[in-house]
This record gives structure tokens, C-alpha cells and sequence, in this order.
């Protein structure tokens, strides 16, 4: 068996199971691009410049590909698609960019978010014709729209999405190296020509490329990075996979290029206290309240996730509970999850369930609870003037999970322009590389709306891989 047929097995088992790649000392190789990361961003560029034509290596240092990705859970928001046409949702994109920019505090980058913006629905596209599934359609924080899509019955998304880029990348029979980390970008002339990687045993080899994708993802578990830029964050837990340590921005920044927005890091507002697992926005999204430890609500849950993490940690202890009842239960099955996970506490009635999870004040919750389906009922919040509020609490038994805010996602990263091309000090292209995902800037801004990042790694993956195929294809030529 020659070492093309060892690589191309290691690859669909790699990708299917985490890794059985085993590759013996590697000479110098050459491809037309090479992608750094296989998490939504990384998957969909390579798949997108191996169909351009190109012929692509992905490189993923962790033993298992899909990233932060593969955990994402509430959704995928994107404007104007024929999903929402289906339901009647009436949407487009400046809807979108304008809570976009709102909710990034207008330090977004306007270009950028227009192409998020013009390009979700597309995106969306792209996806149901690879085989996924986008047909549940919801709302999160700070969309004044139900825009976020996500698998039939409020399942995670990031599952389904990686499954399907993982089988589109099967299928194409293409090589995706798990336990290989990119170390150093290769310069020549001033420009990019490839790769150094390290693999799993130490071994260190160069892969030579017309085009490199950075798709390296954010920092969020790289508490050290983290507190640099924001000290205030130390003892903090993340919600993030491992990998998430930010290492491409190290890669780019020796290269020349220019980060910004580095200390906007999103605080998620409700983490499982003390866990690692997130508690989807989508929970929120479907009709549940925020109560804090007196029994009581505190702010509007659907506010932006800088500002609801703040009113959390200003209650006592620094926690609270997300508390909703059976009905919402049922409209959301990533909540199953949660129960499977023994994170959910359940009482027939709110003094009940104040008894088990430490609510000081049963009759307060009970009270709160009432007011809350007032509102619903009425449609008007009048106490923290939240906007949609899609059921009511009442159907026993209520349920409860505490929550506490953990370190979410990192705005800040490699400066890039409308074609994903990453950006020197002098603002000038650095030839040959590109970038796409969160480990790029200028998107998000100030603070990321839930469901904009998954839309973000779609879109421009998809810029990324067609413009390094074409730059790599003109490349070839000249
Ligand atoms: C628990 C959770 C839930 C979320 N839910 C949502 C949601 O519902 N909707 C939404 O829009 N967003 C959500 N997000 C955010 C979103 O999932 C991420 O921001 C997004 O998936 C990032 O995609 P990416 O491709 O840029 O990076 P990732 O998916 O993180 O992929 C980057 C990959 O690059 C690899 N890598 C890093 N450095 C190197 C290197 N030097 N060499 C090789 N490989 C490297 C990493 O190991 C990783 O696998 C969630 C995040 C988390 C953690």
C-alpha cells in the first residue's frame, strides 16, 4: 500500500472516529491550500476549494475534528431564507445587520457584517444541499427576528453541521490529518507558501501550499490569553473544547498580521454551575426566566449576553436559575440533554422546586411566576420589557437548572477584508493567506449575537475556500 492509500484511510477514520492517522517520516509535500483547523469554518472552506478544484490538505491539532463547532448548540441565524418563508417569518438581511451592529455596539465592522448579513441565506442553501438539516427555526438574544436555524425540533446544531461537513469530506475522499498542529507559516518573497506542522509523535514537516486558510478558532480556553486582555476574567471557567488556545493568532501575528478588538471577550451568560456545559440561548429563546437566588427575576433574558452576564453576577453567590416548565421543555429537544445530564431539578410546584435547588423564597418564585404569564399572556413585559416572550411557565412540573456565566467566545482576531484576505499593519493583503471563524475580527464587534458565528463560519468559509482556490489556481499560472 503506498503512503497516498495509508493517508486517505487514516483520513475517513480520522474523521469518523478521532484519528487512527500513523504516518511515517514525511518528506516535503505540496498542495494548492492548505486549511488550519476543521471546525465549521475549516470544513466548509476546504470542501468549498476542493470543489473549485483544488486539491487541499486540513490540518487539525486536536485528536478529533469539529472544534467549538461540533458544540455549538442553539443555532445558525441567517435572513431572508427559505426556511422562514416556509414559516411565514417575514425577514431580510438589513433586519440583521442592524441588530448586528447593535448588538456589537456599532465597533463592528460594517462591510464585514453586510457580507455576513447578504450571504446567510445562501448559506443556509449551501447546507441543506450537502445533507443538513436547518428546519427548526428560532429565535436568540438580541434578534428582533426568529432567524436562528437549527435540526427539526430545537436539536444542537453544531452535531448535525459537523457530521455533514465531516460526511461531505468523506465523500470527496479528502485528506484531513487529525493530531497535526501548523506551527509556523511559511513565508517566501512576502508570501505565504505553506506550512511547518508538528504531528502527533513530535515530527515535525513542512507542507508547501499556494494558499493557507487560518480556520484556528478562538481563545476562550487559553485562560492565560484571556486574563491578559481582560484581568479581571481570572478563575472563570470556559465552555470551550480544549483547543480553543488561540495558537493562529500566533501563527499570523509572526507573519505580520494585524489583530484587533482582542480584549472584546463574551461572557455566556449561563454556564451549568460548576460544569463545563453550556446551557443553550435557545433555552432562554423558547420561553424560559432568569430568577436569582431570592426567588425573583432580574433582568430582560433576552438581552445581550454582556449585559444579562453582568446582572448575573451581581445576584447573590454570582448564580442564577433558569426556570421554565414542561411545555417549553417538550420545544426544545437539546433540553433531554440537560436531564440526561442531571443538571435540570424539578418540583410539582414553584415552592417545590425553591425547596430543591436553594431559592430562598418559594412564595417570591411563585409570585414571579404568575406576574411573568401575565405578561406573556398580555404580550407586554412590564418589568424588564422583554420583547418575545413565546410561552407561558405553567405546565407542572416547573423545572429549574443554576447557572453561573463562564468564558464564552473571543471577538477580537486577525484583521480581514471582504474576501477573507488576512491584513498587515499597513491594512495590505498578506499574499496567500486567508481567514475565516472566530479567529478572525471585526465581525462581532463589541459582543456576538448567539447564532451569528455558526452563520459567520458558513459564510465565509465559503469566501475563504474559493478565493484561496482561485488565488492558488492563479498562482500556478503566473
Ligand atoms: C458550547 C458552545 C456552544 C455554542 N453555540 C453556538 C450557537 O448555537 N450558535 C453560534 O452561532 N455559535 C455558537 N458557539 C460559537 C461557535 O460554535 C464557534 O464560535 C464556532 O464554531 C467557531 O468555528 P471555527 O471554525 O472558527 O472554530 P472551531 O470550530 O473552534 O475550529 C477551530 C479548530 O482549529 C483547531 N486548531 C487550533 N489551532 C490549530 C493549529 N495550530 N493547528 C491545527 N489545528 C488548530 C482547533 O483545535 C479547532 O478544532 C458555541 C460555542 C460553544 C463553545
Amino acid at each position: 500500500m503506498d503512503r497516498r492509500q495509508v493517508l486517505k484511510i487514516g483520513t475517513a477514520a480520522a474523521l469518523l472516529t478521532g484519528s487512527k492517522l500513523s504516518i511515517a517520516q514525511r518528506a516535503e509535500e505540496t498542495t494548492d491550500v492548505v486549511v488550519v483547523g476543521s471546525g465549521g469554518s475549516g470544513l466548509t472552506a476546504a470542501i468549498t476549494a476542493f470543489d473549485a478544484g483544488a486539491k487541499v490538505i486540513v490540518l487539525e491539532k486536536m485528536p478529533i475534528t469539529g472544534g467549538n463547532s461540533q458544540l455549538s448548540a442553539g443555532g445558525m441565524n441567517a435572513a431572508n431564507t427559505v426556511i422562514q418563508k416556509q414559516k411565514n417569518i417575514e425577514d431580510n438581511w438589513e433586519i440583521m445587520f442592524q441588530d448586528t451592529m447593535k448588538g456589537g455596539k456599532e465597533i463592528n465592522n460594517p462591510q464585514l457584517v453586510e457580507i455576513l448579513a447578504k450571504n446567510s441565506s445562501a448559506s443556509i442553501d449551501f447546507l441543506l444541499s450537502i445533507g443538513g438539516d436547518m428546519t427548526d427555526v428560532g429565535r436568540m438574544a438580541g434578534a428582533s427576528v426568529n432567524r436562528c436555524h437549527r435540526p427539526a425540533g430545537g436539536e444542537a446544531v453544531g452535531h448535525n453541521l459537523i457530521h455533514t461537513l465531516r460526511q461531505n469530506a468523506i465523500k470527496r475522499n479528502m485528506d484531513v490529518r487529525t493530531g497535526s498542529r501548523a506551527i509556523k507559516l511559511l513565508v517566501e518573497g512576502g508570501k505565504i507558501v505553506g506550512v511547518e506542522v508538528q504531528d502527533r509523535h513530535g515530527r515535525k514537516y513542512n507542507i508547501k501550499s499556494s494558499a493557507v486558510v487560518l480556520a484556528s478558532g478562538g481563545f476562550s480556553a487559553n485562560l492565560e490569553r484571556v486574563t491578559k486582555y481582560r484581568p479581571e476574567y481570572a478563575g472563570f471557567s470556559s465552555t470551550n473544547q480544549p483547543g480553543a488556545t488561540g495558537d493562529g493568532l500566533d501563527l499570523a501575528a509572526a507573519v505580520g498580521a494585524k489583530l484587533r478588538d482582542m480584549e472584546q471577550i463574551q461572557i455566556h451568560p449561563t454556564q451549568a454551575a460548576g460544569s463545563k456545559i453550556l446551557i443553550t440561548e435557545a433555552v432562554r429563546g423558547n420561553g424560559a426566566i432568569m430568577i436569582n437566588r431570592e426567588g425573583k427575576r432580574f433582568v430582560n433574558e433576552l438581552t445581550t449576553r454582556d449585559a444579562a452576564s453582568a446582572a448575573v453576577l451581581k445576584q447573590t453567590g454570582g448564580t442564577a436559575f433558569l426556570v421554565f416548565d414542561q411545555n417549553i421543555r417538550k420545544s426544545l429537544k437539546q433540553i433531554e440533554g440537560y436531564y440526561h445530564l442531571e443538571l435540570c431539578k424539578e418540583g410539582a410546584t414553584p415552592q417545590e422546586l425553591a425547596k430543591v435547588c436553594g431559592i430562598t423564597d418559594g412564595d417570591a418564585l411563585a409570585e414571579t411566576i404568575k406576574k411573568y404569564n401575565e405578561y406573556q399572556e398580555a404580550k407586554k413585559d412590564e418589568e424588564f420589557g422583554r420583547a418575545d416572550m413565546p410561552r407561558p411557565i405553567k405546565e407542572a412540573n416547573f423545572i429549574a437548572i443554576e447557572i453561573r456565566p463562564g468564558i464564552h467566545y473571543t471577538m477580537g482576531g486577525v484583521v480581514f477584508d471582504t474576501q477573507t484576505r488576512v491584513l498587515n499593519e499597513s491594512n495590505q493583503p498578506i499574499h496567500g493567506l486567508y481567514g475565516a471563524g472566530e479567529v478572525t475580527g471585526g465581525v462581532h464587534g463589541a459582543n456576538r449575537l448567539g447564532g451569528n458565528s455558526i452563520s459567520e463560519t458558513i459564510t465565509f468559509g465559503r469566501i475563504a475556500g474559493a478565493q484561496a482556490a482561485a488565488y492558488a489556481k492563479a498562482n500556478k499560472k503566473a
